[in-house]
């Protein structure tokens, strides 16, 4: 079965041309047979066969809609009751959900066909998915290559056809820098603009879970079935900052000797083909934009440090053998944690310690104000910023573990949409002489992801 789209897969199950069961034993044989460790764990037979009955439930009683019967693939961050849901952490490896996030909730409505949870960074700390604990994933481009992450798994799953559609979470980058590894598409969504319950929290001022899929349009119609306010997330809300396109699109300046050549010149050539559909493109002064990244490791680990207290061998998860109560803390902390989790613990434990927290966390939420209102004042007059998703390709396996900060700059173009909450779409824009795809970015004023939808399909047409 090749895939050509979910609306015209949707169609030839209406028509009859395929049954829902068939769909499904299709994708679940191939993730069974792929080894690329994307999924951390595919789902029983009974339990997706369960599934597979509502969707075919729904085509027979004419309630279908698109997603119905759909093979999706989970993050491991976003709870699905009764399954385990573990962060591909030590810590969480038998700690099973129990109830559903929103997001699932209303997939179950729409009957999608959640088969399995896919590999991710630990805590969705990290750009590679080398932080899991249970080994990394293969960029299905070149397994040599990461995938990106932290939802690589999610990325491989949709980039190797695992899947229709994927769940990832984002908080740094972590749909988009992983979407432009794989050559997929992905979404950050605004902040606020999908429910949060449910979402395993990383950086609670920061996460938006967003969609990830093979085109615009799926991407599309998948981020329409789990977005709006919700009551169990105070922090959820609807919004509309469409408008029609002006055409017009701003260009950060960047230092591009850190970027890539052959990526940098792919960008430009998009550059080149957006200008004769017709496009404005400027470029813009947005001081602050590279500061993104600074504030970005400071805030972000402040917020890991206190929303991962509460894993403490006592109220979640496993618990490491231990002397006394006493050790219980330290000794599961300690063992469970990786590396990664470890050093963004100390780090946000630091910043927000008495006698830091003035020179550390309170000048990052200033400097947090000012990328907010650099971004919102240029987006008055523009579609969106466009820039490149990454300053490279997907890197080695191994290359970066022992180099954090330049595994970190991989985040230097998706963290400033995360710190000014607004949304951002990469989409693939072609191939380097190895095969590796690059991604294009465009940033959007807030609650405008039909705006983002929009120029997503055009680059689609020209690249
Ligand atoms: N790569 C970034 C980090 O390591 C972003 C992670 C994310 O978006 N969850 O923090």
């Amino acid at each position: 079965m090749e895939y050509k789209g979910m609306e015209e897969l949707h169609k030839k199950i209406v028509s009859g041309e395929i049954l829902v069961r068939d769909v499904v034993k299709e994708y679940v044989a191939r993730a069974k047979a792929s080894d690329l460790n994307a999924f951390r764990e595919i789902f029983s037979d009974e339990d997706i066969a369960a599934q597979v009955a509502v969707a075919e439930k729904m085509f027979a009683d004419g309630t279908a809609t698109m997603l119905t019967g759909m093979p999706i693939a989970l993050k491991d961050n976003i709870l699905f009751a009764g399954h385990v849901v573990s962060s591909s952490s030590k810590m969480l490896e038998h700690y099973v959900a129990s109830y559903d996030a929103t997001v699932i909730e209303k997939i179950k409505k729409v009957g999608g066909v959640i088969i399995g949870r896919t590999n991710m960074d630990e805590f969705a700390m990290g750009s590679s998915t080398e932080n899991s604990a249970f080994g990394v994933t293969k960029n299905p481009h070149d397994t040599t290559k990461v995938p990106g992450g932290s939802s690589g798994g999610s990325a491989a799953a949709v980039a190797a056809d695992l899947c229709v559609v994927a769940f990832g979470s984002d908080t740094g980058g972590s749909i988009r820098q992983p979407a432009a590894f794989c050559g997929i598409v992905g979404l950050l969504p605004t902040y606020g603009s999908v429910s949060r319950h449910g979402l395993s929290a990383m950086g609670s001022s920061l996460d938006v879970i967003g969609p990830m899929a093979h085109s615009v349009a799926d991407a599309e119609i998948f981020y329409n079935t789990f977005k709006g306010r919700d009551q169990y997330d105070s922090t959820s809300r609807e919004g509309n900052g469409n408008k029609p396109l002006k055409k017009k699109l701003a260009m950060p300046k960047f230092d591009r000797s850190g970027v890539d050549v052959e990526l940098l010149k792919n960008f430009e050539a998009m550059i080149e083909k957006l200008k004769s559909e017709g496009f404005t493109i400027d470029e813009v002064d947005l001081p602050h934009f590279a500061d993104a990244l600074a504030v970005y490791y400071i805030l972000m680990p402040a917020e890991v440090s206190s929303n991962l207290a509460r894993l403490d061998g006592i109220r979640y998860g496993d618990r490491a053998e231990s002397a006394s109560i006493h050790d219980v803390y330290g000794d599961t902390r300690g063992a469970l944690f990786g590396k990664e989790t470890r050093r963004r613990i100390l780090l946000g434990t630091y910043v927000l310690s008495h006698g830091y927290y003035d020179a550390y966390y309170n000048k990052a939420v200033a400097l947090r104000g000012i990328i907010r209102k650099e971004l919102e004042e240029v987006l008055q007059n523009y579609d969106a910023i466009i820039t490149p998703t990454t300053p490279t390709p997907a890197f080695g396996i191994g290359e970066k573990v022992d180099d954090p900060v330049s595994m970190y700059l991989s985040d230097l173009f998706t963290v400033p949409a995360n710190i000014a909450q607004h949304p951002a779409l990469s989409i693939p824009s072609g191939k380097n002489s190895a095969g590796l795809p690059f991604g294009i970015q465009f940033i959007g004023p807030r609650f405008a992801e039909d705006t983002l939808f929009a120029l997503g399909k055009i680059i689609e047409n020209i690249r």
